[in-house]
Parts: C-alpha cells; structure tokens; sequence
C-alpha cells in the first residue's frame, strides 16, 4: 500500500513519524474518514468542512491547502487501485519536546492511507445489528473529531465481548451516540428521530446527508435527544456513518426492536443513501 506522510507518497513500511508527534504523546491530532465506492469519495466536502473545523477549535493549522488535501486523497485512491473502502486523514499539532503546553509555531504533520473493504451491501447493513448500552465515558467535546478515541475503543470492545456489534452509549438518561456512529430512531407514527448536533456528539456527515434526503423525499424528521428506553419501544432504529452507510438496529440492549427485523423507513433511506452515493457527483 502507498501511504502519505509529511509531504510524500511512500510504500507504507517507509513512512515514518517522530515519537514526539503530539497526536502519539498526547493524542493531538483530528482525523477524517471518507468513504469510496466505485473509486468515488462520497461526501467529502462535508467531512473536509468538519476537518477543518475540527482543526480551527484545537488551533492547529491546516499544513496544506484543502485543494491539496483532496489531491492527496484522489492519488491514493489511484495509486492503491480503490474501488470501494475508506480513505483516512489525520493532522497532528506536530512534534515538540514533550510538554502539554506546546510551543508556537510548530508544523503540523498530515498523513493519510487508504483501506479496502466493503462498504455497500454488507451483511450488518442487509440483516442489521445489535448495540449494546453504556455509559459514555468521554470528554465533553465531542463535536471535535480528535484521534483520542480510547473511550470509544474500550466500550466497542466491551460491547463485542458482551456479543453486540456495537455500542450506544449514555449520558444524562439520553442516548449520545454509538462508539463511530449517528444514533436514530423512528416512531410509531413514522417520524425520524436524532439528536440536534452540539458538543456532546459528533456532528456526522452521514447524519447530515441522511437529514437531507429526509427532507427532498418529504420524510418527517424530528431532531430531539431520545433515551434508551424510548429507543427500546421505537418502531424501529438505525444508526449510520461514512463507513456502514444506514445499518439498521435491531436489538438495544436486551430488548428487540419491534419484531427484530430492519424496519421500512431504514430500509426506504438505505436505498435513497446508496442512490446519492452511486449517482453522478459534481466534477
Ligand atoms: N460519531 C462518532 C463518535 C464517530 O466516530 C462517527 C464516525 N466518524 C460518527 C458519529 C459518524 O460520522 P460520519 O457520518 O461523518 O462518519
């Protein structure tokens, strides 16, 4: 595989990263994943939006222009042959002599790799899966999309010992997020429900692209935290992601969702997702 590190496209076994980076020491550092299907990225100007955004509240400077960010991400995608998988970025504050107060005028460090696996279609998404519950363990920006996930590692790992695919996880009697995904449910009444963005979850690119389609396909939407046990009795609930599109919920916990099999609604934005994401995208 051909990677990308501090200005350079290299076989991934030469790319190599100081010890003193700061997204090593101290987690500093913000990330993106966009996903690739058919050798598109799909929504990437979003997830290049939330990027920098993540970026500006951490002030740490974009070492490239975004132009040159997505020059990066379409020459690895050629240069690995990606037809379908992921495409990740990372910026660090850079390295600096371990201190948590950093020095000014540090650069900045990108790097970014591709993975291949299948995104569309895969059995999570055709059969749905189970999320376990937790309580959410993280700090209180997580708006901000830094590579200081170890909340999230513990309690997806947690969660598939227990024998779930994932994890929502809560706070304050209401459902946050899952471990790397926007949480939904849909009511009895049909309308679709998820928390309105703010600092205790991720704003999701998929989430937002999933809100749009509600509204040009004229479906009810309503953005309201939920709590668990509501999600428990909802007709149904889905979660998505850059990485599993819409995948439908089937258990929460110890309960089943309805009679546990993925409901309409979930099933009817699956399609309209995979629509928007394999039609024809502005050049
Ligand atoms: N929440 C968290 C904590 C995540 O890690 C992710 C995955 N990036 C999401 C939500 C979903 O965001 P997106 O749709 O942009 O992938």
């Amino acid at each position: 595989r051909v990677v990308y590190c501090k200005g350079a496209f290299v076989p991934e076994g030469d790319a190599h990263l100081s010890i003193f980076d700061r997204g090593f020491l101290f987690g500093d550092a913000v990330y993106e994943v966009t996903a690739v299907l058919g050798g598109q990225m799909i929504d990437n100007d979003a997830h290049l939006d939330r990027f920098e955004r993540s970026l500006a509240a951490l002030a740490i400077p974009l070492p490239v222009p975004r132009a040159e960010i997505e020059r990066i991400q379409a020459e690895l995608i050629v240069q690995n042959n990606l037809a379908e998988g992921t495409v990740y970025m990372q910026v660090s504050r850079g390295e600096a002599d371990r201190d948590f107060l950093y020095p000014e005028g540090l650069s900045a460090n990108l790097v970014a790799f591709t993975q291949a696996r299948k995104l569309a279609d895969t059995p999570s998404q055709k059969n749905g899966i189970a999320v376990d519950l937790a309580a959410d363990l993280r700090w209180q920006r997580r708006d901000i999309k830094t590579a200081m996930l170890l909340g999230q590692v513990l309690l997806k790992h947690q969660a598939r010992a227990n024998g779930f695919g994932d994890v929502w996880m809560v706070e304050d009697g209401l459902v946050t997020e899952g471990s790397s995904s926007t949480a939904f449910i849909v009511t009895a009444d049909g309308r679709v429900v998820t928390r309105p963005n703010s600092h205790v979850a991720l704003p999701g690119c998929t989430r937002k692209a999933v809100l749009r389609l509600c509204d040009s396909h004229g479906l009810r939407l309503e953005e309201r935290p939920f709590s668990p046990a509501e999600a428990q009795g909802a007709a149904e609930a889905f979660l998505t992601s850059a990485s599993s599109f819409v995948t439908p919920v089937i258990r929460i916990g110890d309960v089943t969702i309805a009679d546990g099999k993925p409901g309409p609604m979930t099933r009817q934005l699956q399609a309209y997702y995979l629509e928007a994401a394999r039609g024809p995208r502005p050049a």
